[in-house]
């Protein structure tokens, strides 16, 4: 990546195929705002954070602290906006969502950039698939807005009223559209917090909305550390909090909120289990396993990090495995061939690392590949784990890295048993040419999602959501409409 050092330009034209007259000038902002009642608004306090690129440690630009004041200054805005908002016709309501999908496709390629370089994953994802997604997420629930009578058939669907949002950073924009858009269709208004190490491409997003003109105070958003989330969850004006992150802020959000009248639906951590059977397309499935664990370099909540093999196809599957994971290229999130990108913070590449050193203490036998990581920044090459057993922490725990832990089994009932003890339960896949095995066994999964000869592909009409520790309410589809309004 060339960087201009005064006018903080970012040139990423090598990342795309096209010839250098379509070059782009991502434009970064040295400093960033809070977006408060449809304008750009200093913090009360003064006070902002750096947000860092990941594949080398550097800053690229400061970012604005939201205070208790400034959530309160947040909520106002969006209270204020409610009754108009709410009350506009659903058509009308359509049409700006429609228009926000529409300027994030136009802005496909910026938010691109911006995502991968604030938080490491490889360009080919957020080209492909982050962004993209989360334009269609607003495209279906734009389409929605004018059916809430057909969605909810005799009933009065009303919206909840102003709801705070809290996402995590493995899928900044995505989830930020996941989180907004079913939201602003069934007439809330919204104060949303992007995490503290991928703020960027919602700062984006919020520069588009204005561009929209969405009616200002319709959505707020703040940035912040944790204490700013806090400062939602903890604000008595709010009518339901929505969060997705760990399993262990999640149990801190619903102490807080018990005993008020808030809503909340909580999207947290997970433990996939991805079973391989004996009568699988195997290179299918090597390659679906490969994408289940390294996706965004293990850093997905229903990511495949536990592997179950039937004993008869054991080598042959891990044999397979390792060949196509020493083809993985680990390195700079913005040239089009990587495959496997930056960890996103320094904080959680100790978290891996440390998990890496639990499993070997256990007696796990660890494989990782040879390839050359980077000097500057935080990497880890992609990692298996061997003879490991269900007491394991690496297989009861969310590593939330580029890590697998995989074990054998010769029965279908001892793979279920097994897939379902942990003490999650978001998603699971299971590979087999056997229709009537998917059938029995997504009926004994303990899973909200599961896939059947893929994995990791998701779509505005499904509803995504976990059991247990995973969390609860659903997002997508229809469930993810209800789950913002009230019936009267
Ligand atoms: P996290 O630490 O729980 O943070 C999630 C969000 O909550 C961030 O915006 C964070 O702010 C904020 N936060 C932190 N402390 C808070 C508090 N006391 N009150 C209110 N908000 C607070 O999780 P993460 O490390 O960002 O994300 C990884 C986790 O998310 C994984 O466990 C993963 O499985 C889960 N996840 C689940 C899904 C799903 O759909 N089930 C999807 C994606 C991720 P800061 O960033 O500033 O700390
Ligand atoms: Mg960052």
């Amino acid at each position: 990546m060339q960087k201009n050092e005064n006018s903080n330009v970012f040139k990423a034209s090598w990342i795309y195929d096209e010839a250098p007259e379509s070059i782009d000038h991502i434009q970064i902002k040295k400093k960033y705002e809070l977006f408060i009642d449809g304008k750009f608004t200093k913090p009360v306090k003064g006070n902002y954070f750096d947000t860092i690129n990941p594949s080398n440690n550097q800053k690229i630009a400061s970012v604005a602290e939201a205070s208790d004041e400034d959530v309160d200054k947040a909520v106002k805005a969006a209270r204020e906006a409610f009754l108009g908002w709410s009350n506009l016709s659903g058509k009308e309501r359509g049409k700006y969502i429609f228009r926000i999908a529409r300027l994030i496709q136009e802005r496909a390629r910026e938010f691109a950039v911006i995502e991968s370089l604030d938080g490491g994953k490889p360009i080919r994802e957020s080209r492909d698939i982050d962004i993209p997604l989360a334009a269609n997420h607003f495209f279906y629930y734009a389409g929605w807005a004018d059916k809430l009578a057909y969605a909810f058939p005799n009933r009065t669907a009303k919206p909840l009223g102003v709801v705070g949002q809290i996402i995590p950073w493995n899928f900044p924009l995505l989830m930020a559209s996941w989180k907004l858009a079913p939201a602003l269709s069934a007439g809330n208004t919204i104060v949303l917090k992007p995490a503290e190490t991928t703020p960027l491409t919602a700062l984006k997003l919020a520069e588009i909305i204005q561009e929209s003109g969405l009616p200002k105070g319709v959505i707020n958003i703040v940035t912040g550390a944790g204490e700013t989330g806090a400062s939602i969850v903890n604000h008595p004006d709010i009518d339901k909090i929505a969060f997705t992150g760990s399993t262990g802020v999640g149990k801190y959000i619903q102490k807080a909120i018990a005993g008020t009248p808030k809503k909340l639906t909580l999207e947290l951590g997970g433990k996939g289990a991805n079973i391989i059977f004996e009568d699988a397309a195997i290179d299918q499935a090597v390659e679906g396993i490969v994408n289940a664990i390294f996706f965004n370099q293990g850093h997905v909540c229903c990511a495949g990090s536990r592997l179950f093999v039937q004993e008869s196809v054991a080598d042959l599957v891990i044999q397979k495995l390792k060949n196509r994971m020493e083809t993985l290229i680990v390195g700079n999130p913005l040239d089009k061939n990587t495959d496997i990108g930056a960890i996103n913070s320094k904080k959680q590449l100790q978290t891996i690392e440390n998990y890496i050193k639990i499993g070997l203490n256990e007696g796990g036998e660890i494989y990782q590949t040879k390839c050359t990581l980077p000097k500057e920044g935080n990497w880890c090459a992609p990692t298996l784990f061997l003879n490991v057993s269900q007491s394991h922490r690496i297989v009861q725990e969310e590593i939330f890295g580029p890590v697998l832990a995989i074990q054998t089994f010769r029965t279908i009932d001892e793979v279920i048993e097994k897939a379902n003890n942990t003490p999650y339960g978001l998603s699971a896949g299971v590979w087999t040419q056997t229709g009537s095995k998917i059938f029995h066994i997504t009926q004994k999964l303990n899973a909200g999602v599961i896939w059947a000869n893929t994995f990791n592909k998701f779509d505005p009409t499904s509803p995504f959501g976990g059991y247990k520790e995973s969390g609860f309410g659903r997002e997508g589809g229809l469930h993810g409409l209800s789950s913002y309004v009230k019936f009267e």
